[in-house]
């Protein structure tokens, strides 16, 4: 990061919970995501439309949640491999009726070495060969010991499917994310990490941003990998225009000169020079690491 400075204790506010969804293939995550989106949009605004910008927030009475739209391990591993921390709490997803199987476990161990707190979703409960208590038994000899067998990992009894349990699993999420107490400063130049970035037809370069801190403003100059130029607009993932997005909000992002990678952090800087500058370094330094590389 160019701007970064160490906040104030006093200067910081207390910030939403920005979630991945994780798990073995085929146990449910887009089903998850996809079920506690419509549920949310239902309950909201009638009528409400979603954009999928690899990101979306929901409402759990008055306190906000972040989703990461885009389940699997290679988001979180390949933004942890960048620097960019962009997930707080782990809902790992677990077929009742497949059990833990090796994904389970890669991403179990993903969560424990970020040390971010796993809440486990027992997904599928309304198969009726579900076996709830053996997922339990399963997580407990990998170090995940069920509340209610006496350790302190919450497990929610859920179905994607039939959108059942999701309001406790939301409740669960708000609750681990208060006692994490996740907080940011609201009133500074922003930083956060591109979800992921297209070239647009009609738009030219577009980039999903998970605000990490700070808040981003329209007309602010900004650096993102090699990428630069000024935020020409702001939406997110209802389709609305923002003027401003403070920290864990998603927002896809107009105005930046290249695409830049998933991964790569975005930050709000002085101005289009110094923005301009900081990309030409980096584009200059990746050339001549390039250079290096082919000659030795
Ligand atoms: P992913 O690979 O983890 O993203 O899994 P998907 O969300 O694609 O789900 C895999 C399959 O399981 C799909 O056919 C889903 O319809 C089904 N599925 C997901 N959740 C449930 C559930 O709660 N109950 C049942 N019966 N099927 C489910």
């Amino acid at each position: 990061l160019v701007n970064d400075i160490e906040d104030k204790e006093e200067d910081l506010e207390l910030r939403p919970p920005v979630i991945t969804v994780m798990g073995h293939v085929d146990h449910g995550k887009t089903t998850l995501l996809d079920a506690i989106r419509e549920t949310e949009v239902t309950a909201g605004e009638a009528g409400g439309i979603t954009q999928h910008i690899g990101a979306y927030q929901v409402d759990v009475d008055g306190q906000k949640i972040t989703f990461l739209d885009t389940p699997g391990h290679e988001a979180f591993t390949s933004m942890r491999a960048r620097g960019a921390q962009a997930t707080d709490i782990a809902i790992l997803v677990v077929a009742a009726d497949d059990g833990i199987m090796p994904q389970t476990i890669e991403a179990i161990n993903h969560a424990k070495s970020a040390g971010v707190p796993i809440i486990v979703a027992v997904n599928k409960i309304d198969r009726p060969n579900a076996q709830p208590d053996r997922v339990k038994q399963e997580l407990t000899e990998h170090g995940l010991v069920p509340e209610e067998w006496g350790g302190n990992t919450i497990c929610v009894n859920v179905s994607a499917l039939k959108k059942e349990n999701l309001d406790e699993l939301l409740e669960m999420i708000v609750l681990t994310a208060e006692m994490e107490e996740l907080k940011a400063n609201p009133n500074r130049a922003a930083n956060g990490v591109i979800i992921e970035a297209e070239l647009d037809r009609g738009r030219g370069p577009v980039a999903t941003v998970l605000v990490n801190n700070g808040t981003l403003k329209v007309g602010d100059a900004i650096v993102a990998g090699v990428a630069s130029g000024r935020v020409r607009a702001m939406v997110n993932d209802r389709g609305e225009r923002l003027e401003e997005a403070g920290p864990a909000t998603p927002v896809e992002v107009l105005g930046l000169s290249d695409v830049p990678n998933a991964g790569d952090l975005l930050e709000a800087v002085e101005d289009d020079q110094s923005a301009r500058g900081v990309a030409q370094k980096r584009k200059d330094k990746k050339r001549a690491d390039e250079l290096t590389r082919n000659t030795t």
